[in-house]
Formats: C-alpha cells, sequence, structure tokens
C-alpha cells in the first residue's frame, strides 16, 4: 500500500536553537525526509537562529553534518541533500537583544505559511515571542511551536501560556507532544473510532484494566544534574502517558476536528482522581554488578537525591464510561527491555460453557509504540489437534510492517509529521494550553504529597522489571504486570 504523499503549501520556517541538539537530531533531518519525500517543496525555506555567529555556509554544513548522522543511509541522496541546504538560511540572534530582528523580517516572504520553532530552553519563550512581536517578525497568522518541559508545576505552566497569550492566539500556539505524532498513536483513534467492533465494549462493564508502559534501558548518565529536578513524573507522566491514558478514555469526539479531540481529553483529564500514596510507587536505579555502569545517585551527582527514575501508579477515572477500570500506568530508566505500549484488558465471559478452562486467558489488544510499532489482539481458540476442546491464546497481530509491506517504513517518524502539521495549520496533535493546566492540576499534589512526606524512592537493580514494590501495586489487585521485553 503506498502512502501518499500530498506537498504543504510552502513554508518559512525559522528554529530559534537550530544549532541545537534537537534540531541536529530531530528537527533539520526530519524536514529533510519530508523534501526527499516532496512533501517539503522546493518554495520552502528553513532559518536557523542561535546566538553562535555563523555564516550561513557554516550552519548549512553543520545541518549537512547532522543528515549525515542521523538520516538512515539509504535516504542520503547527495542532489537531494545539496538542493536542500540551498533553502537553509542562517541569522544571528540572541532572544535576550535586539540585534538580528531585523535582518530576520527581511527574510519573510509575504504569502508564505510562517512559523516559528522555540527549540530553546523554556525560559527563552517569553522573550522570543516578545521580539517576533516587537520587530514586526510575525503576523497575526504566525505559528509557534513550543518544546516540553510545559511548565515543571501548574503556576509555572500557567505563567508560560500567559507569556505566550500576551503575543500569539492560542489557535497560532503548537505545544509538542511527540507521543502524539506516532502512527500507532494516531491509530488508535482509527481502531477506535473507524470501527464499529471495539466501540461498544470499550468500557468498564467489558474492560477489566489498563496498562500503560513506557519502559527505556538508557540511564541519565549525562544529563543527570538536569533530569533530577524533573523525575519520571514531570518528565514522562504529566505528558506523554497523560496523552496516552487520555486517547484511550475519551469519548467520541463529534468530529476529529482540534478542538473537538481536545475538549473530549480535557474531560478525561478533569475526570482523574486524586491518586492515593498507596496506589504511587517510586523508584531509582541501582548499580548491579552484572550490568555495570553507575547508579542514578552517581549519575544525578546527587548522593542524597530523592528524584524518582521510576514511577508506577493506579490511576482511577471518575465517570460512567471508566468506573470500576483502573488505569495503571508505569515508566523508568535503565529497565530490562526498550518498550512502550498500551495493552486493554477484557473482562471474562460472564459464563464458561467448555469443561476444561485450564488455558483461558484474558483477551487483551497490545498497541505497541515500540518497538515494531503495531497492534495484536490477543484471543482465544481451540488448541489444534484431536484431543478435545482446549482452549489456547493465540495474537492476532495487526504489526504495520505486515500489513503495508515495505512502504510501512517510509511512515514518517513523529517529528516530521508534526511539523506538518504545523504547516498544514492542523492542531488536532497538539495540547491546547487548558490541557496542559489540567494534567498540571492533577499531577501537583501528587508531587507535593511526597514531598511533604519526604518519602524516598524504592531502589531497583539496573536492567530489571522496576521496584518490587510496583509488582505489589498489581499483585494486591489480583493483576499482574505484562512483562518487559
Ligand atoms: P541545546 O542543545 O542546549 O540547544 C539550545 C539551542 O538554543 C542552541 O541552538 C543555542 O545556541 C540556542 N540558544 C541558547 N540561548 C539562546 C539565546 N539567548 N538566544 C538564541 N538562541 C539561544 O538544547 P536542546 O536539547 O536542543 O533543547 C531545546 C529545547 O527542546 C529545550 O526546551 C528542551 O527541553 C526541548 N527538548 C529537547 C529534546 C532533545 O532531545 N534534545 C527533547 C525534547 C524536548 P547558541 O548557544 O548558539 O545561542
Amino acid at each position: 500500500m503506498a502512502v501518499r504523499v500530498i506537498p504543504v503549501d510552502p513554508f518559512d520556517l525559522v528554529i530559534f536553537g537550530g544549532t541545537g541538539d534537537l534540531a541536529r537530531r530531530k528537527i533539520l533531518p526530519g524536514l529533510y525526509l519530508r523534501f526527499l519525500s516532496g512533501q517539503m517543496t522546493a518554495d520552502s525555506r528553513i532559518i536557523g537562529a542561535a546566538r553562535a555567529d555563523l555564516t550561513e555556509e557554516a550552519f548549512r554544513q553543520s545541518v549537512r553534518e547532522s543528515i549525515a548522522e542521523f538520516v538512515p543511509k539509504p535516504k542520503q541522496d547527495e542532489a537531494v541533500i545539496s538542493a536542500f541546504l540551498g533553502q537553509i538560511g542562517y541569522v544571528t540572534i540572541d532572544a535576550k537583544g535586539e540585534g538580528g530582528w531585523p535582518a530576520l523580517k527581511a527574510m519573510m516572504r509575504p504569502g508564505m505559511v510562517r512559523a516559528f520553532y522555540f527549540s530553546v530552553a523554556p525560559a527563552l519563550f517569553g522573550d522570543i515571542a516578545e521580539r517576533l512581536h516587537l520587530h514586526g517578525v510575525a503576523d497575526g497568522e504566525s505559528r509557534i511551536v513550543v518544546e516540553k518541559p510545559f511548565g515543571r508545576d501548574l503556576a509555572s505552566a500557567r505563567a508560560l501560556n500567559e507569556v505566550l497569550a500576551q503575543h500569539f492566539k492560542e489557535s497560532q500556539i503548537y505545544r509538542i507532544d511527540h507521543y502524539l505524532g506516532k502512527e500507532t498513536v494516531q491509530n488508535l483513534m482509527a481502531v477506535r473510532f473507524a470501527n464499529i467492533l471495539f466501540e461498544p465494549i470499550w468500557k468498564a462493564e467489558y474492560i477489566d484494566h489498563v496498562q500503560i508502559t513506557v519502559a527505556e534501558t538508557v540511564d541519565v548518565a549525562g544529563r543527570g544534574a538536569y533530569y533530577d529536578k524533573s523525575g519520571a513524573m514531570r518528565d514522562m507522566v504529566q505528558n506523554h502517558m497523560m496523552q496516552l491514558l487520555c486517547l484511550i478514555a475519551m469519548e467520541p469526539p463529534y468530529h476529529f476536528d482540534p478542538n473537538a479531540v481536545r475538549d473530549e481529553k480535557l474531560k478525561v483529564i478533569r475526570a482523574l482522581d486524586a491518586v492515593k500514596p498507596e496506589d504511587i510507587v517510586r523508584g531509582q536505579y541501582r548499580a548491579t554488578i552484572d550490568k555495570g555502569g553507575d547508579s542514578y545517585a552517581v549519575h544525578s551527582e546527587n548522593p542524597e537525591t530523592r528524584t524518582e527514575s521510576y514511577i508506577a501508579l493506579k490511576v482511577n477515572i471518575s465517570n460512567w464510561r471508566w468506573k470500576g477500570t483502573p488505569f495503571y500506568l508505569r515508566t523508568g530508566k535503565k529497565l530490562r527491555a526498550r518498550s512502550s505500549e498500551i495493552a486493554i484488558t477484557f473482562r471474562e465471559p460472564p459464563h464458561s460453557i467448555f469443561d476444561d478452562h485450564t488455558g483461558w486467558r484474558e483477551n487483551v489488544l497490545v498497541i505497541r509504540l515500540q518497538p515494531n510499532e503495531g497492534m495484536e489482539m490477543m484471543v482465544m481458540i481451540k488448541e489444534p489437534g484431536p484431543g478435545g476442546m482446549r482452549l489456547t491464546q493465540v495474537p492476532l497481530d495487526m504489526s504495520f510492517a505486515d500489513a503495508l509491506g515495505s512502504e510501512a517504513n517510509d511512515v514518517p517518524d513523529a517529528y516530521e509529521r508534526l511539523i506538518m502539521d504545523v504547516i498544514r495549520g492542523n492542531q488536532t496533535l497538539f495540547m491546547r494550553g487548558d490541557e496542559v493546566e489540567a494534567a498540571w492540576a492533577w499531577a501537583d499534589p501528587i508531587i507535593q504529597g511526597w514531598e511533604a512526606r519526604g518519602d524516598r524512592p524504592q531502589l531497583y537493580d539496573a536492567g530489571s522489571s522496576g521496584p518490587e514494590d510496583a509488582l505489589m501495586l498489581m499483585h494486591r489487585d489480583g493483576r499482574r504486570w505484562r512483562d518487559i521485553r
């Protein structure tokens, strides 16, 4: 099945922080791939902006190096790279100074979609927003893209929203959560709302519980001091995992329209119960002899650290659809495997007609985000052979690679898709300001609770599945986590 590419309107995209890590690893290679596919056309321009005093040629050379490092070799086409670099400019700008802005204004072309990517520390968002207006670089139609973290609590998120709102309308602001750009995450909406099959049973009556796992094998070495100010709750749960939970739990929007979708997500966040202390397990990885490496305390350069590199939570949603169906969330660093998935476990049939029930297992719909994006439905069948009616569980596998063939490899990565959505002016996959604030309003008391109690995270072995207490969180409810593999 061919992946259709519809070119976007020509644009001028300014990347503040164009020389930074995110621009080098994700944004610029992603734009090159969209150019290669034909989605970004030859009349679009990309302008890097940072304090470094670079010539345009030097910036282009650094973009060439990013492509060489971060784009798969078979997609590196010299003629296309040269053409792409020809569309790239650079301007030296300090977000906190007045120099460079007139030059940037002169580069903006009338009639083009105009977008500004704030790939800089959030402390600079206000300065950039203000100067874009002061110097007449942005207009009433310009779009701005802001990166995570969007605040570290409700107060700071509100302050950020306010500073952006002074210069831009909500319809101009694109808050990126790259999880929403993943193919499978969008497929979750297609599966739920384009099929009659699932929606009638998508409720507490038929769903026993939901597990959302984001397991990483990486540690925080090299950025431990930064991570230590955040921790897993702020870094993963409040944003990425919250978004996944919303997409599973939300009511059908009346239309696949940015505000209709975001209204429904917001209702879910507002319906979340406060989480009880006994429903939270925080962990910190420790070094193990066989797995090598250092402990979290060493990586964070803070021997007294109480920040969690792992968290598991049981979350309840107080509404008609979900009352009685807990959502278990867990995420952590330095775990056994890199694996992100959502698993929806259905309830037992009300009555078994089979004498031999031993092989029976629950139906589980597994949505894999990584590795191998795809979906799998665990169903019961008769064990093959003449040995009578015995039950066994098999997966119905819906991996994209199988269904779509080699074209599945051409599915754009989350950043590519989201940047193209900015140019198209489609905010469906971006968080709205009130959503972000509601998520912090839920997360804040949880964080304040463990800070006030002085809770210490439980240590877990590097390379394990996380702390022992996280197993208990489910065992005591008669359930178990799926293996991390
Ligand atoms: P980074 O590597 O430190 O890059 C920061 C960029 O900002 C550089 O280009 C820097 O260039 C520029 N900059 C710094 N101060 C400036 C100023 N006063 N005026 C203009 N430009 C300035 O940071 P990053 O990792 O790319 O992260 C950028 C943003 O994305 C942050 O908000 C981060 O939280 C977020 N983010 C990053 C990642 C990631 O994987 N890296 C993932 C998710 C979110 P000069 O020093 O030359 O000015």
